[in-house]
């Protein structure tokens, strides 16, 4: 059974509507991970809407879903009220690192409270279950999900699903040269480069992963330019895949003023670092509406 991957929401921090991002698309992050009728959301930013609208329409609409959100930055969570509105006959499982983590049902009542979120309280919207995952791999609905921290002011996680031997990981928001304290370098054959070390729990998570989406939002001059937003340069994300084996790199979190021309240049920076690195990596700027199969 083939794993099914959407990108829903590409950009970091805010939406932009911007004519020259309508190529890569301006909503923040929201990615479907989708392995036989289970359907697995990686964040709810404010792609997730059109998800709902998509749910809808399938048929038969799945009955359920698992929600993993990365952490609560309003990036990451803002378009769940409108999700929730579009999808009432669904039940969303939420997941929550460990059993007393309570975070996430306390942001969640607040958000979708009459202050933040005008929905009259008699109007149907999908029924939200709480649940946790143990930093050891789960099975949820026949999937095998693992979490992992990940370094982002205010903490972060990533998630990996794995079904029928494939592998997908997902890390947005992390800095990875600030949590690469403890890593290990080691020289490319043959070449003066050498690649950066990355933190060890995301190298270990992602290792093998047929497609690995993570947070390359800087170029290296960004990324020394804002040292301790909690964010990436591409180039350490080139490392990163080629450290773990990956199959696939999408880089994810699109800087918000970055214009697809940008962001088109992040890739083919990327590109030739891991061309120098003598990697034979695919790698592509994750892009709303496109789906992947493996
Ligand atoms: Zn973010
Ligand atoms: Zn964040």
């Amino acid at each position: 059974m083939p794993m099914i991957v959407k990108f829903w929401g590409v950009r970091g921090s805010i939406p932009t509507t911007a004519q020259w991002a309508r190529v890569h698309g301006g909503n923040t992050p929201c990615v479907e991970v989708r392995c036989d009728d289970a359907v697995f959301i990686c964040d709810a930013g404010t792609g997730i809407r059109e998800l709902g609208r998509d749910l809808r329409r399938r048929s038969p609409a799945p009955k359920a879903a698992h929600l993993f959100l990365s952490h609560l930055h309003l990036d990451h969570v803002q378009g769940l009220p409108f999700f929730l509105a579009a999808v009432p006959d669904l039940r969303v499982h939420v997941y929550g690192v460990s059993d007393d983590d309570t975070s996430r049902r306390r942001l969640l009542s607040g958000e979708l409270g009459a202050e933040f979120f005008p929905q009259n309280s008699s109007e149907p919207r999908a029924s939200l279950t709480f649940d946790h995952l143990e930093e050891d791999a789960r099975n949820v609905s026949g999937v095998r999900v693992r979490s992992f921290p990940l370094q982002h002011p205010g903490g972060c996680h990533g998630f990996s699903f794995e079904c029928d031997g494939r592998k997908v990981v997902y890390a947005s928001d992390v800095d990875l040269e600030a949590g690469a304290a403890g890593g290990k370098e080691r020289t490319a054959t043959g070449d003066v480069l050498t690649l950066r070390s990355v933190p060890r729990a995301l190298l270990n998570a992602a290792r093998g992963a047929d497609l690995l989406i993570v947070d390359g939002q800087f170029n290296d001059a960004q990324y020394r330019a804002h040292m301790g937003s909690g964010h990436s340069s591409c180039l350490t994300a080139t490392d990163l895949a080629i450290q773990a084996d990956v199959k696939n790199l999408a880089l994810f979190h699109h800087d918000p003023d970055d214009r697809d021309s940008d962001v088109d240049a992040k890739v083919r920076l990327c590109l030739a670092r891991a061309s120098k690195l003598g990697a034979d990596l695919p790698i592509f700027a994750a892009r709303e509406g496109v789906a992947l199969k493996f």
